[in-house]
């Protein structure tokens, strides 16, 4: 999501005349755009102004804006604890950044814009065209949780789940097509829960779907980050009857074990989880499920453990990711006694060792094959293609004159743990 954001940030500040540069010590403004996801969020982010700080040493200050999560989970601390920096803006304030930035100018005046006005900064988003042109790109159809795991920041840091109005979401998609733009992934911190109703008609994450299967150069449809709770049957039947819905799918699990899933307050159990993987199979039957982790959340034993890889194995995840539980400041999890790390690290590779050989074994499959691929650009110099597969793992393949955008039947002649090397080929013959 913040991929997307940043371009929108770019396509607002560009409208007050701002342009991108790769020349750090030319910027006169930095935006860092920041996640509060990961561990040590708000360190890096003072790390990252301190590298800002050194190449400026010597030079007159740029203004430096702190958008995203950390600047709302930090908010006037940030302007007290580092002077350097000169305004901070929420995730749901950011549409305002061109404003305030002209502001800033007259007034010299640090600035904390964190309030959550999610409905308006859609509208004002919606007055500037997106610019994106890449061949794959992210379209924000949904913001906030209303889930509260007791491990997670989003519900404070981005608010609300708010859903934007279907009719908005649906021009952007055409704006983003015409730009060139071939594949859409379709986001929400809870992007299933996605609903929204207008002239008494509901419209639902599958009725962006199949809204979206109907614009003719639109190639691919994905939607992350899904919660198994909200995989309803409408969204299930989806993968049966729109083919450009892709049959790949993250939905994360974070545990096997139901004790941890519940310490969680996940809201779903593994029962729950693995019906939903079923039904999904039942309607498609190549489709193929990618997951989070967390190992050693406060609690989880070894037989906890134990359920996890089971589960794991049962699924047969592909493109997954796992981490060892690390506390969110302000989260109900962070009061928790932690694990033992040492143990934690042990699980963590085990699972990962698990997951890998999974992802290993699926790319395998594809030697000597006929795969299709979307064809994403050209290396640099070289006579070679990037491109993802329906399940998106990536694909180098060699060709002389491809058109990014297209689909192509590529022939894979060997792959490595994350990646499938081929050669182009236009027969259509066989297409795993
Ligand atoms: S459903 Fe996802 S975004 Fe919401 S609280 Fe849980 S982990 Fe966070």
């Amino acid at each position: 999501m913040n991929e997307y954001d940043s371009n929108r940030i770019y396509d607002l500040t560009s409208a007050i005349g701002f342009n991108k540069t790769d020349v750090k010590k030319k910027a006169d403004c930095f935006v860092l755009n920041t996640c509060h996801i990961r561990e040590k969020a708000t360190e890096k982010v003072y790390d990252e102004i301190g590298r800002v700080k050194k190449n400026f040493r010597n030079l007159k200050k740029p203004l430096v804006i702190v958008t995203g999560c950390v600047a709302q989970a930090e908010s006037q601390e940030m302007l007290e604890r580092e002077p350097y920096i000169d305004m901070v803006i929420g995730p749901q304030s950011y549409h305002k950044i061109g404003d305030l930035i002209l502001n800033y100018r007259r007034k010299k005046q640090k600035i904390n814009e964190t309030e959550f006005d999610v409905v308006k900064k859609f509208d004002e988003l919606e007055k500037i065209s997106n610019s994106q042109n890449k061949i794959s790109s992210y379209l924000t159809i949904q913001e906030g949780c209303d889930k509260f795991c007791n491990f997670c920041v989003v519900p404070y840091t981005r608010g609300p789940e708010y859903s934007r109005r279907f009719k908005q979401i649906i021009d952007e998609a055409s704006n983003l097509v015409n730009n060139g733009v071939r594949e859409i992934t379709l986001l929400g911190q809870n992007v299933n829960a996605y609903y929204f109703t207008e002239n008494n008609k509901n419209y639902k994450l599958s009725s962006l779907i199949r809204e979206l299967n109907n614009i003719k150069s639109l190639k691919r449809i994905r939607f992350t980050t899904s919660h198994p709770k909200d995989m309803t049957e409408d969204l299930i039947n989806c993968y049966r009857d729109c083919e450009k819905l892709m049959p790949f799918l993250h939905l994360p699990i974070q545990s096997g074990s139901n004790k941890i899933l519940k310490l969680m307050n996940r809201k779903h159990n593994r029962e729950y989880y693995l019906s939903v993987i079923k039904k999904l199979k039942n309607v498609n039957k190549d489709i193929k499920i990618s997951s989070d982790f967390i190992v050693g959340y406060p609690g989880e034993t070894e037989q906890d453990f134990k359920d996890t890889i089971e589960l794991v194995e049962q699924v047969g995840f592909v493109n997954s990711y796992s981490f060892i539980f690390s506390p969110r400041p302000g989260t109900p999890a962070a009061t928790k006694k932690l694990n033992n790390l040492e143990e934690s690290k042990t699980r963590l590779k085990k699972l990962q060792n698990i997951l890998e050989n999974f992802q290993h074994e699926n790319n395998r499959k594809y030697l000597q094959q006929y795969c299709e691929v979307l064809i994403e650009n050209k290396l640099d110099n070289q006579e070679k293609y990037f491109a993802r597969t329906k399940y998106m793992t990536p694909v180098i393949f060699e060709a002389n004159n491809c058109i990014p955008g297209e689909l192509a039947n590529v022939k894979i002649l060997s792959f490595n743990k994350k990646n499938l090397f081929g050669i182009f080929k236009t027969n259509k013959t066989k297409v795993a």
